[in-house]
């Protein structure tokens, strides 16, 4: 099942080009009361939903994906979590670029089996997320402002200390992702945690659609122009075990999200700029930038 959030806050069923305006599943939500737990109530609660959204469309009204607004797939993640470092090509391209490590942030990992076991995951605030028809806005005018495109993991339920073995049951899908970022000596989760820096989208694919999130061919293009191409079979910390790192340091809990890591060919962008981001199986997007 394809779901997204577009609109002022509408819950569509995505099929083919369409949106099918489901929103009223809504109504089926809990209400709640503060203090709120953490997470995303949709996401959480997305497996006993589906039988009633797949029933919404039936006399719903639909709409052109194209012609929509879309937002992030996940309303309210309480954390976004990343992967520094992941993709070999990308370890190199970061340790010959001065103005991407800054002689502060160097790649080099010898004697760690991984850039993770290194440098562990990092967070990125969870307003920076918005979805493919927000766009995003440069936060730092002047400065090398890097698209990196990203496989992103969706969690389902509430995780601590899983094992690698049993991680992919906790995904309730995945989506694209961009982690936005401004070259520079400051913290990662400073330099990528701006308002828009982590776009999420079109949509959420359910996991049950995707037999292998360990190979899917993806890529991003900016004014056409190619700039990454990738998959993730070439992770070199794979989607499970990002899954036991994280959950290993934090409680995850539903709608949380997990950046996976950039391939090579991070660039620049600037105002007036337009990504167009896709990934197999997970659908295309186009992100603006200003
Ligand atoms: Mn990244």
């Amino acid at each position: 099942m394809k779901i997204c959030r577009y609109d002022e806050g509408r819950i569509g069923l995505v099929e083919g080009d369409l949106v099918y305006d489901v929103t009223a599943v809504k109504d089926r939500l809990p209400a709640l009361a503060w203090p709120v737990p953490p997470g995303d109530l949709f996401i959480e609660r997305l497996e006993e939903l589906k039988p009633a959204i797949q029933a919404a469309k039936a006399g719903a009204s639909s709409r052109r994906l194209s012609e929509v607004r879309l937002l992030s797939p996940v309303a309210t993640p309480s954390k976004v979590i990343a992967a520094p470092l992941n993709y070999h090509a990308h370890v190199d391209e970061s340790l010959a670029d001065a103005q991407i490590h800054n002689n502060v942030h160097i790649a080099h990992y010898e004697g760690f089996k991984s850039p993770v076991a290194k440098f562990g995951v990092f967070l990125k605030a969870a307003t920076s997320v918005v979805g493919a028809g927000e766009g995003v806005k440069i936060a730092f005018p002047g400065r090398r402002n890097d698209h990196e495109v990203e496989l992103a993991v969706v969690i389902g339920r509430r995780a601590k200390d899983v094992a690698a073995a049993d991680a992919m049951s906790y995904v309730a899908g995945y989506c694209i992702g961009l982690d936005m970022t401004v070259r520079g000596t400051e913290d990662r989760s400073y330099r990528k945690s701006a308002d828009t820096y982590t776009v999420l989208g079109p949509y959420l694919v359910t996991a049950d659609e995707i037999a292998d999130p360990g190979n899917l061919d993806f890529s991003i293009e900016v004014n056409g122009e190619p700039r990454q191409r990738a998959n993730p079979r070439d992770l070199i910390t794979g989607v499970a075990e990002l899954i036991e790192v994280a959950s290993h340091v934090y409680t995850l809990y539903p709608g949380d999200v997990i950046l996976t890591g950039t391939p090579e060919g991070v660039n620049t962008v600037k105002p007036g700029d337009v990504m167009h981001a896709r990934i197999q199986g997970l659908g295309e997007m186009d992100v603006a930038v200003r």
